[in-house]
């Protein structure tokens, strides 16, 4: 991890390289993290993550995989031979995937944190009912939260809404990361349920996710320096 354990993770959601690495060039690791997702890697691939890695960037890498244990295991590997700080994983892919992904990780002494995605939150009850789940999406949460507790990885994905209900649950070493951050004033785009980062951080959260607010700023330093001082001493 960097000197500076900013809170603040920057989603890198580029179809253009170019772009991407016209911000990049203005970020610093003290800044902030970088998360990388499926559209860049499945583009840009492996080498940029590594890149970013060797510029001292801690990297959030967001694939999460979800197959049968073993798969993962290599996957999860493979993503630790690349350097990044983060990876993750669907909860839904069971106990036995993750305790295998975690032991994997130990196995190879990456010092990567391991997270789990719950819920997805774009289903709601009826795509859940429709898969044959009765559960209200937020129970499944909870119980995907305990097992990937259960299974000993480092915290979960949750929205900020979430976060007050999971830190009364878990202690403050169970990494909650969450996405669906405005800072006040920023265009909502597509989140539905938004949260400022202090208001994020209040309620349990240890990372923020921040895309378009950053990505799409003509002064993304700027506001990564508003942001880090307005949370640094919450
Ligand atoms: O631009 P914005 O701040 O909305 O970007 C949020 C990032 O977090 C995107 O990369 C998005 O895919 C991700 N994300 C999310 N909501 C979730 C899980 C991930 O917005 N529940």
């Amino acid at each position: 991890m960097h000197n500076i354990d900013s809170k603040i993770i920057v989603a890198l959601d580029y179809a253009d390289i170019t772009e991407a690495k016209l911000l990049i060039d203005k970020l610093s690791p003290d800044l902030c993290k970088l998360k990388v997702g499926k559209e860049m890697f499945t583009r840009f691939g492996p080498e940029f993550v590594k890149e970013l890695c060797k510029s001292d960037f801690d990297v959030f890498l967001d694939l999460k995989f979800h197959d049968i244990p073993n798969t993962v295991a290599k996957a999860c590997e493979a993503a630790a031979d690349l350097g990044v700080w983060m990876m993750n994983v669907h909860a839904q892919g069971g106990v036995r995937m993750m305790a295998a992904a975690k032991e994997a990780l130990s196995r190879v002494n990456s010092p990567a944190h391991l997270i789990a995605v719950t819920v997805l939150t774009s289903m709601d009850k009826s795509d859940l009912t429709a898969l044959g789940i009765t559960q209200e999406p937020s129970t499944l949460a909870q119980s995907l939260a305990q097992l990937t507790h259960n299974a000993g990885l480092d915290g979960i994905v949750c929205s900020a809404q979430e976060a007050v209900q999971m830190r009364a649950k878990f202690t403050d070493d169970f990494l909650l990361i969450t996405p669906g951050i405005r800072p006040a004033g920023s265009a909502p785009d597509d989140q539905r349920r938004i949260m400022t980062p202090a208001e994020a951080v209040n309620a349990g959260s240890s990372y923020l996710v921040i895309g378009r607010p950053i990505t799409k700023s003509d002064d993304p330093v700027g506001i990564l320096r508003t942001i880090n001082s307005e949370i640094s001493d919450l």
